[in-house]
């Protein structure tokens, strides 16, 4: 059976009648055939043609066989288009050189027509499925960018699931986990196992896993087709037998991948004894895939930090230099806050604003850098007497504000009290100095009140209160 969509071949040789015998019998089987006679302009034609598969002689007068199969790989646009190289050359040398290119196949001439025909056959249907498995792991990808972009929630644990598990199932292959490990390590973390989605965290000793361990140290993915032969195997198949274990395992691809220039570990793949082996074409492919979701991960990353450093910015803007406490723009934005949630739930809202007494001579008499240190040191004895839910403010020079949810005046009052005397026992003075003692002078207000309206009026309100304690001879809470 030819085909059914006529699958279209590009034929590149210089021997004429071998083209013509080429463009005849693949004809007769349903196929387009389409030349580009002794090789020249072939990645032009490669390019207008898209042809499905490409029949390259390795030997032509003008032009390398073996050069433009080099180019071609290296050509995104033409990498998955696979090759059968034909040559009159004894296959030795030829194979070996231009299967490490990543030919897709060789045929020696003269060939017979049949086995031509069969592999033709059977490397279009592979390059197909290639393709439609890849479109997949694309389209894959594409959704776990929205998915992150629409939750934000997803953490680094919850993508490596994802991955282990697209992996898997776009290449059809039962087990894929993600081990991160340095070269060099002996312990390497599985954080995800598609086989295993409960696994978190499963510690690996790297001597077993000799493909994972070269991956590490040479950064290129490595290739076990049959660990029963592979010579990486050797000495844990020495170990298997001495110790009379059956290992499952058929075959296993060690894929490395690095991010932000750093190597985190490999995605670790395995076929057990009923799957068919890996190859390297699926070595090939689940590096493709795998690049995609590298680059998930590496948006989610992005994002993350991006959270926490928006996070961190808004919460030094809100913060005052000098002391630690919220600044006063921040205070307005939470007092009114505050405010709207004491109306809603008819909670009682206090607060409090203290002013330090006749702090000019501070400065006057000991200097502005001791000044600045009384202020913090103000702010510190505010916030560790304070509530973990009450808000601590400078609102101006050396004044502060306490917000304290949740309380009427009365409890407030006992609070503001307390601050009064810790302060007046405070010595201020840095360590050798004269003791330096300072008063403060508190106002307080509280919601519900007519005049508060918001968080203005509510701290003019308070203002007043504190106005009268500095008339009433300060070192005094007022409300
Ligand atoms: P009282 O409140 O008891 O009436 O007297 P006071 O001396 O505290 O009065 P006033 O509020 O007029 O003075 C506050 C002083 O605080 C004025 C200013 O020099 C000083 N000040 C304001 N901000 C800072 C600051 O960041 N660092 C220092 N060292 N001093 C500051
Ligand atoms: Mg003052
Ligand atoms: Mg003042």
């Amino acid at each position: 059976m030819p085909e059914p969509a006529a699958a279209k071949i590009l034929v590149a040789d210089d021997d004429q009648s071998l083209v013509r015998t080429l463009t005849w019998i693949l004809k007769e089987n349903g196929y387009d055939v389409v030349t580009a006679p002794g090789g020249e302009g072939l990645i032009g034609k490669l390019e207008e043609e898209r042809p499905n598969l490409l029949l390259l002689d390795i030997m032509m007068p003008k032009v390398d066989g073996l050069q433009l199969l080099a180019k071609m790989k290296a050509d995104d646009r033409f990498r998955d288009v696979p090759v059968l190289m034909i040559s009159s050359m004894p296959p030795e040398e030829a194979t070996v050189k231009s299967l490490g290119l990543g030919a897709a196949d060789f045929i020696p001439k003269p060939f017979r027509v049949r086995e031509l025909l069969a592999r033709v056959k059977a490397h279009i249907r592979s390059a197909q499925e290639l393709a439609h498995a890849r479109d997949e792991a694309q389209s894959r990808a594409a959704i776990v960018d929205i998915l992150h972009e629409v939750t934000d929630s997803l953490k680094p644990d919850e993508i490596y699931h994802i991955l282990v598990r697209r992996v898997a199932r776009v290449l059809q292959i039962s087990k894929c986990s993600m081990v991160l490990a340095k070269p060099g390590d002996q312990l390497g973390v599985v954080v995800a196992a598609y086989e295993n989605p409960m696994l978190r965290n499963l510690q690996i000793e790297l001597v077993r896993y000799p493909e994972i361990q070269r991956a590490l140290t040479t950064s290129r993915s490595v290739l076990v087709e049959d660990v029963a032969t592979d010579p990486l195997y050797q000495e844990e198949r020495v170990r298997w037998q001495r110790e009379q274990i059956t290992v499952p395992t058929r075959s296993a691809v060690a894929l490395p991948f690095s991010m932000k220039d750093q190597q985190l570990g490999v995605f670790f793949l395995r076929t057990t004894g009923e799957d068919p082996p890996l190859t390297r074409a699926d070595a090939q492919f689940a590096e493709t895939v795998i690049r995609t979701a590298v680059a998930a991960i590496e948006k989610a990353y992005d994002f993350e930090t991006a959270v926490s450093d928006k996070k961190r910015l808004e919460k030094l803007a809100a913060t005052d230099a000098l002391t630690g406490c919220l600044n006063r723009r921040a205070l307005s934005e939470e007092l009114e806050a505050e405010l709207d949630r004491a109306r809603r739930y008819n909670l009682a809202l206090t607060i409090l604003l203290a002013d330090i007494d006749r702090f000019k001579l501070v400065n006057d008499t000991r200097g502005h850098i001791a000044g600045d240190s009384v202020l913090r040191q103000v702010g510190e004895i505010l916030r560790r007497e304070a509530r973990s839910v009450d808000l601590v403010a400078r609102y101006g020079g050396e004044e502060f504000v306490v917000v304290m949810p949740e309380t009427a005046l009365h409890g407030s009052a006992i609070f503001a009290e307390r601050l009064r005397r810790r302060v007046m026992h405070h010595d201020f003075a840095d360590p050798g100095e004269d003791p330096l003692n300072l008063t403060i002078s508190i106002g307080l207000a509280s919601f519900p009140d007519d005049r508060v309206t918001s968080a203005d009026s509510f701290v003019a309100l308070a203002d007043q209160a504190l106005y009268r304690a500095k008339n009433e001879g300060r070192n005094l809470v007022r409300q």
